[in-house]
């Protein structure tokens, strides 16, 4: 059976572009064809200066609303990187194997980078490494497919890399995992900004739609969202980042076509509308149900734990291995 390993940071409030770049994929698709694994990558919320109340907090809102988001306990594995040794132990192994040149080629890292050096703060070691943690998640489960949105093509690539070149120079040990990416709304994009990426890390609210936003919020940052001084409703990346954005966003609502869409409005206002009025429906389920979910701690905090459990157990096999084939 098909293995998919996937994660989300925590680093802030999960947003619309987590849930349609990669969690309801992993819900609606994901969990029922494959045997699945859904990771909160807390050690990567280290990679950037971090408040560590905020960072725990942060880990269980992701994980309440994983479930929330329809991820089944008994269907799939949910659980806190961590709370498993395996990914440090194999992270060690994988640096051993990765050369510096190629860490700093990474695109993530260049922009972060730079991002820190701009607020006048230093850049941690961890964040050039982080690839490498991020391809020892992938590669301790045995994983044959990654779903994420495209933002994470590069890391994963590394992972391939990573993978060939081990087995290479030291026995066939892991499996060669490949990223897939959902067909629309691989890279929603920030809303007052459509150049950048709509990441949660960003701090910059207006632009972000995130998951646990009230509907009139939703209305209002869609609403105001930049699209540009044109009129008409064409489907242009390029040309019409803005409106682009908002096509593919009521189009991944929807499960329609963004370009088949285009056609059916004649302003901006009109497109606006429908796609707030997308996202509020797209959120409700989620919402409505974290809301459950939060009335009982302790439930979410069992399904964490027998997660890891099981995330060990599958994870042990594949890192002593690597162990021993490394000459350890
Ligand atoms: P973030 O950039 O918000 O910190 P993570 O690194 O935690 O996100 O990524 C979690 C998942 O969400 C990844 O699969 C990532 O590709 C996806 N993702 C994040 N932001 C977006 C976006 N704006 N559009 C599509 N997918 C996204």
């Amino acid at each position: 059976m098909t293995r998919v390993f996937s994660g989300i940071k925590p680093t802030g409030h999960l947003t619309l572009g987590n849930y349609l770049g990669a969690m309801r994929r992993w819900a609606e698709v994901d969990q029922h064809r494959s045997e699945a694994l859904f990771c909160i990558v807390d050690l990567h919320a280290l990679t950037v200066d971090h408040d560590p109340a905020r960072v725990r907090r942060l880990s269980r809102q992701a994980a309440t609303l994983l479930l929330a988001s329809g991820l089944d306990p008994e269907r799939c594995t949910v659980f806190v990187q961590s709370h498993v040794d395996e990914h440090a132990r194999l992270s060690y192994l994988l640096e051993c194997v990765a050369t510096d040149g190629e860490m700093r080629r990474m695109i993530q890292y260049k922009e972060k980078a730079a991002r820190e050096q701009q607020r006048g703060g230093s850049v941690r070691l961890s964040l050039l490494t982080y690839p490498v943690l991020m391809a020892a998640d992938i590669l301790a489960y045995g994983t044959d497919e990654v779903p994420v949105g495209d933002d994470q093509t590069q890391h994963v690539e590394l992972s391939r890399d990573l993978a060939v070149r081990f087995n290479q120079r030291y026995g066939h040990t892991f499996v060669v995992p490949r990223a897939t990416h959902p067909k629309v709304a691989a890279r929603v994009m920030n809303l007052q900004d459509p150049a950048s990426k709509m990441g949660k890390s960003d701090d910059s609210g207006p632009g972000i739609v995130y998951l646990l936003d009230e509907p009139e919020v939703v209305r209002k940052k869609v609403m105001r969202a930049v699209t540009d001084s044109g009129r008409d409703v064409v489907y242009d990346r390029q040309e019409r980042p803005g409106v682009a954005n908002l096509l593919e966003i009521l189009a991944a609502c929807e499960g329609k076509d963004p370009e088949d869409l285009s056609g059916a409005y004649a302003s901006y206002g009109a497109l606006k509308k429908d796609t707030a009025e997308a996202v509020v429906e797209v959120l409700r389920p989620v919402q409505a149900r974290h809301r459950e979910l939060c009335a009982d701690p302790a439930q979410v905090e069992a399904v964490l734990r027998a997660g890891a459990e099981k995330a060990r157990e599958t994870a042990r096999p594949t890192v002593d291995a690597a162990y021993r084939a490394i000459g350890l």
